[in-house]
């Protein structure tokens, strides 16, 4: 089975308030932006030069937190009940 066959089984259910926050301060200094590219979910995305997230969508994988070189991706479990549901693997 392909990856994106696999990704076609999620199920997400979204919540009120988005589980990721970025510190657009922070976010204005950084040179890689590397968040643009790591997230398999091509969530982030660049307006007017400010690094935007949609939540919505998120496979809670954690790799923004863990690459953004600043430190600026405040990165959370979705509240009890919503998020993503994995089948088959
Ligand atoms: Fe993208 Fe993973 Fe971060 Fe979710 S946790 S926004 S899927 S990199």
């Amino acid at each position: 089975m392909k990856v994106e066959e696999k990704v076609a089984l999620l199920a997400i259910k979204q919540g009120t308030e988005s589980h990721i926050a970025v510190d657009e301060s922070s976010c204005g200094t950084c040179e890689s932006q590397i968040c643009l590219r790591a997230c398999p979910a091509e969530l982030y995305t660049l307006e007017g030069g400010v690094v935007i997230v949609d939540h919505s969508g998120c496979l809670e994988c954690g790799t923004c937190m863990i690459v953004c070189p600043l430190g600026a991706i405040t990165w959370r479990y979705p509240d009890a009940g919503n998020g993503i549901r994995y089948r088959y693997g």
